[in-house]
């Protein structure tokens, strides 16, 4: 049996400074939030309003950099709270934060999130949570699916955020998997991360209600994804959740046709199966998540990471319509082909109780 090695993460994030609101202040969670930043040494500012007036140099490079070191918290509007279908992965999308620490050079929040990168977490969690109960039974992705409907109602908490990277600030993760062990409902929470450092989940009373996936890609692509625990690190985390009994599962994401693909893809997953090796009622579900890019995303990107090596070149893929009528660009069809049947038949080789959510 694996045995959980000490974690070596990437540092815990420091943003250089936490900017507070009056109302973010006025709610509990608000407050120890701001206890826990000043006494990570973190400077905390007590804004005189609501309002987040960022004083940006006009250089892209250094306004991105000061953007990504400041951490706001702020109380989420009615329609932030007002939870989103988010197919393929969940029948609800539920926040508690915007922006991430990390500086991925393929990063999605790039098409999704407009303004200056600044992450933002939220105070008014029970007004957050409160939403939960409200949509149980209502889904309509995975509750609609057939091979899906058993995991209940499906809350994602990853979608504009990676909410283990904000963990050590925020305990806000804790709180909701705390939510999701007391309720006793036919509802799971899911998250995923690049990030390792789980420690603070492991006792927690989940009730079998909660599922982490480590998003992962082979080691050669990790310089695409700075700021974020080693790939090595995060399969050990999880393997560390398993051992606790949540439920687990593997965000392959994204994945990149780049040459040798084959051998590093096959590599990662024999190394995601060592890791879980002989986890006793192991449940473990895997998502696969092509590279893909849109006209807005790309020049975000391309601001933001303007050396990145990462191909992002609209004359190499297919065009593909959204259904609200804009341009993704995805790999063409032959390799998107080449693509999901390698995955489907290394994953039924080396993780064969594993299965399989979606391909995109
Ligand atoms: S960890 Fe996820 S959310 Fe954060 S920068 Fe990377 S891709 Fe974006």
């Amino acid at each position: 049996m694996a045995t959980a090695a000490p974690l070596s993460s990437a540092r815990a994030w420091q943003p250089r400074r936490l900017l507070a609101t009056p109302s973010a202040l006025g709610w509990d969670h608000g407050r120890q939030v701001a206890e826990r930043v000043a006494a990570l040494g973190i400077e905390v500012v007590e804004l005189p309003s609501d309002r987040i007036k960022l004083d940006l140099p006009d250089d892209p490079r250094r306004a991105y950099a000061e953007a990504k070191n400041t951490l706001a918290l702020v109380v989420a509007s009615p329609a932030k709270r007002r939870l989103q279908p988010i197919a393929p992965s969940a029948d609800w999308r539920v926040d508690l934060a915007e922006g991430c620490p990390a500086h991925c050079s393929y990063c999605y929040l790039a098409g999704s999130l407009k303004g200056p990168p600044i992450t933002r977490v939220y105070a008014n969690l029970p007004e957050i949570m409160e939403e939960l109960p409200r949509h149980l039974g209502q889904g309509k992705v995975t509750s609609r699916s057939r091979a899906r409907a058993h995991e209940g109602t499906t809350y994602e908490a990853s979608c504009y955020t990676d909410p283990l990277a904000l963990e050590h600030l925020t305990g806000s993760l804790s709180a909701l998997i705390g939510y999701m062990g007391d309720w006793d409902a036919d509802a799971q929470l899911r998250f995923t991360t690049k990030f390792a450092d789980v420690s603070p989940l492991l006792g927690l009373r989940h009730g079998g209600r909660v599922r982490m996936r480590a998003s992962i890609n082979p080691p050669r692509f990790a310089r695409f994804e700075g700021g974020t625990s080693r790939v090595a690190d995060r399969l050990r985390a999880l393997r560390r959740m398993a051992d606790a009994g949540y439920k687990v599962g593997l965000t392959i994401a994204p994945i990149i046709a780049a040459g040798g693909w084959e051998v590093a893809y096959a590599g990662l997953i024999a190394d995601a199966a060592a890791a879980l090796n002989d986890v006793p009622d192991l449940d473990l579900t895997v998502e696969l998540i092509t590279h893909r890019f849109t006209p807005g995303s790309k020049a975000v990107l391309d601001s933001w990471y303007p050396g990145s090596s990462l191909e992002m070149d609209p004359a190499a893929r297919s065009e593909k319509r959204t259904k609200f009528g804009s341009i993704k660009h995805v790999y063409d069809a032959n390799t998107m082909k080449a693509l999901r049947s390698f995955f489907e038949q290394e994953i039924s080789r080396a993780l064969p109780d594993a299965r399989i959510l979606y391909w995109t």
